[in-house]
């Protein structure tokens, strides 16, 4: 059975220039230790997407699926959207801060 882990908080850091926030850190629910979050870079998440592990959030109830994409201020890459974003409006970014 494949992986997928719900991704329930995530680290925001300012861009470079100030402008905006990058996500930094996404935390999902450890499957060793109940009430454990763990935390990790995006690049660990992609690494882990490419070995057949899903992530998703929950959206209006409904799990969406986690993919490598762009920041959609400024094309930054490698970077998590979700096809339930909109211009401006990622739903990982929106999820409660940690
Ligand atoms: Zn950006």
């Amino acid at each position: 059975m494949a992986l997928d882990y719900e991704i329930k908080s995530v680290r925001l850091i300012p861009w470079v220039d100030d402008s905006h926030l990058h996500i930094e850190l996404i935390g999902y629910d450890s499957p060793h230790v109940v009430g454990e979050e763990i935390m990790i870079p995006i690049p660990r998440a992609l690494q882990k997407m490419a070995f057949d592990e899903k992530f998703h959030v929950m959206v209006d109830g409904e799990p969406v699926e986690v993919k490598p994409g762009r920041c959609s201020t400024c094309g930054f890459e490698p970077y998590l959207v979700t096809p339930a974003d909109k211009p401006d409006y990622n739903q990982i970014e929106e999820l409660p801060q940690k």
